[in-house]
């Protein structure tokens, strides 16, 4: 009898890309299978760090690239459940996790996503954790499950409030346990802000502060609480009912438990039924007088607030580019696997563009990301005013760019899976949904654009960015990374000129006009950082990384027509995937003959001579 249901196995026998040995983006070492990632990581760290520190992560790839990833694919569709009372009838609000989640978020904790640097164990055996290696650490965990990446961005900016804010008594009391690596001495976190009334607006919170007996008792309900069941709460409430916005806004911190070992009066109403990260649940949480440890001056719990939100939208992009690159290779692998009249999916010209803009954007927003955690362990080393203000400029800037893209990317690979993109058995679909949340937790996209219209205008955080993009413009050492570099200067110009531009515009337009900069903002910098990238992988031998400078650069550069997009765009780009995907470095004389396949003149191209600043073409 024949087989009516014969086995359907994809296998990438013809295609020329280096994904074709995966059968999909699970099952695989993460670390083993991103060159991109170590080649960062060589420009990031010193020789001893990546020397111990390789075989870290490919024991943390290989764990997120199997198991991590499949507990993510089966709590994601279970969630778990609200104990608000006991049989009793108390109000005991906790969640009872699935065990998956347990085991994935005690495995990255113990791991030491969060407390590597606060652990002497691993302090002696391995040696200081960089922010940007720990960016590497949280990027992986990224691409199995973004819903875990939640509670480490939440407790990444609690190590900030406790170290930089808190008193000695409450630091002493509470940080061991937030950054415990052992899960029967850690203590989770949340950090609560939103309420009924906004969550871009703070300064509408209705939740009151109150002293009584030498206690502060929390009064006020607040509308989204992700990681709902945690053990802390950091959150604002107003001390001065007489102040209103964000200036009368004290920072606390509500244990679930109180001092005396008794519930504290902290009730969760309900979880949220999301649209995504089901793995983290988020919840609606009420103060019934809950008591409260006060963190700091009690008028400064706003600015306290502020400078935690640059840390945990900084982690936050992690996730978000830990979702692109996690979309890059589902659509990577799928497409040089899945044969379709006759051919590999990657060998049609418009797949291949596809494919090529994505590891383009991919590699740009991973190199701003980097450079961003490159400006946080500065500021971790030097507490130096300087890369204060890099790093406050930046964080808003990737957190928005990774925030829109690791949605783009997700779509896009859900698309380039055809209808099996769309089923959850092929992952796509939970990347999908967990990606939009990450244009909106953390500050949403309109918000970070904002953020970082305050940090120019107000503090002009844009001079150390982009002074630090030119000293590392001017050190370049191989041609093909010097070539970038006009192009970069162009940008650092045209962000100036924007920004001088915007300054003395009407605040309408300011407002109106913050995105688009953010978007020239990010191109800029992001250019600057592949050139940096592409100048270590020269000195290598490789020239993928310059060919891929050239590409993004080349984009950044043009604006055109619709009829040009048709008639002239990107002649001859579709050729030079087997050179970008492929297994062996890019020679030399491959990146010459790919150049001299791209059209460089503007003119040529049959753009309009007014540069667009629009960020990403469509994927
Ligand atoms: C799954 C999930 C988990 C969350 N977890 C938490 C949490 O743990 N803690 C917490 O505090 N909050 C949390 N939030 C809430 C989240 O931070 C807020 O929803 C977010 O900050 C937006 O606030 P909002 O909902 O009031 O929207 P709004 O502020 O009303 O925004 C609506 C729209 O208006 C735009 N907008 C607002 N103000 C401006 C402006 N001045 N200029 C231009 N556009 C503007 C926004 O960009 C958005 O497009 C969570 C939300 C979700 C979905």
């Amino acid at each position: 009898m024949s087989n009516l249901f014969p086995d359907y196995e994809l296998n990438g026998r013809d295609s020329p890309s280096a994904h074709r040995r995966y059968e999909a983006g699970r099952g695989l070492d993460y670390y083993d299978a991103d060159p991109n990632l170590r080649s960062v990581l060589e420009v990031h760290l010193d020789r001893a760090t990546l020397g111990w520190a390789e075989e870290r992560l490919r024991t943390l790839g290989e764990r997120c690239g199997t198991e991590i990833v499949g507990h993510a694919d089966v709590y994601d569709r279970v969630g778990h459940e609200l104990v608000r009372y006991d049989r009793f009838g108390r109000d005991v609000s906790r969640v009872a996790y699935h065990p998956d989640w347990s085991a994935n978020l005690d495995e990255v904790f113990d791991f030491g996503l969060v407390g590597w640097n606060h652990d002497a164990d691993r302090l002696a055996r391995y040696g200081r954790a960089p922010a940007t290696l720990l960016t590497a650490f949280d990027y992986l965990v990224g691409q199995a499950d973004m819903a875990l990446c939640c509670p480490v961005e939440l407790a990444h900016g609690a190590v900030v409030v406790l170290e930089r804010f808190a008193d000695p008594d409450l630091r002493a009391r509470l940080l061991p346990a937030v950054v415990a690596t052992t899960a029967d001495a850690r203590l989770q976190v949340a950090q609560v802000a939103t309420e009924i009334t906004g969550g871009s607006d703070v300064g509408s919170t209705r939740t009151v502060a109150r002293r009584e007996d030498g206690r502060w008792l929390l009064r006020g309900e607040k509308w989204f609480a992700s990681n709902v069941g945690a053990d802390l709460i950091v959150t604002l409430a107003r001390v001065d009912p007489e102040t209103p916005g964000t200036r009368g806004l004290g920072l606390f911190i509500v244990p679930r438990q109180r001092r005396d070992g008794t519930p504290n009066r902290v009730s969760i109403r309900r979880l949220k039924d999301k649209l995504g990260t089901i793995g983290v649940p988020t919840g609606e949480l009420i103060f019934d007088d809950a008591e409260a440890e006060l963190v700091g001056d009690p008028a400064r719990g706003f600015a306290y607030m502020a400078e935690m939100l640059n840390h945990t939208r900084y982690w936050n992009a992690v996730g978000s580019v830990g979702i692109m690159r996690r979309a890059f290779l589902e659509a990577a692998v799928y497409t040089a696997r899945r044969p379709s009249f006759g051919a590999m999916l990657d060998s049609f010209p418009m797949m291949r563009e596809r494919l090529i803009w994505l590891q383009v954007d991919l590699a740009a927003t991973t190199a701003l990301l980097f450079g961003t955690g490159a400006a946080l362990d500065e500021l971790e080393r030097t507490d130096d005013r300087e890369h204060h203000l890099r790093f406050r400029t930046l964080a808003p800037v990737v957190k928005y760019r990774a925030g829109e893209q690791n949605v783009e990317f997700a779509r896009a690979a859900v698309e380039m899976l055809g209808g099996n993109g769309y089923v959850a058995d092929f992952g796509t679909p939970r990347l999908l949904r967990d990606a939009q949340v990450n244009t909106i937790w953390e500050g949403t996209s309109n918000i970070c654009a904002l953020d970082l219209w305050r940090a120019i205008s107000k503090q002009r955080g844009h001079e150390p960015v982009l002074s630090d993009a030119e000293r590392r413009l001017a050190n370049l050492h191989a041609g093909p990374a010097r070539r970038l570099g006009p192009a970069a200067r162009r940008g650092i110009a045209d962000a100036r000129e924007a920004i001088a531009y915007l300054a003395e515009a009407s605040p309408t337009r300011q407002d109106q006009q913050a995105r688009r900069l953010a978007d020239l903002f990010g191109d800029v910098v992001a250019l600057a950082a592949l050139a940096v990238e592409a100048d270590h992988e020269v000195g290598k031998g490789d020239y993928r990384k310059a060919v891929i400078g050239e590409l993004f650069r080349w984009r950044m550069d043009s604006a055109h027509t619709r009829r040009a997009a048709v008639t002239e765009a990107f002649e001859g780009l579709p050729d030079l995937y087997p050179l970008l995907f492929g297994e062996a470095p890019v020679s030399e004389r491959e990146y010459e003959a790919a150049l001299a396949s791209l059209p460089t003149d503007r003119a040529t191209l049959g753009f309009r001579e007014d540069r667009i600043v629009a960020g990403t073409v469509s994927v």
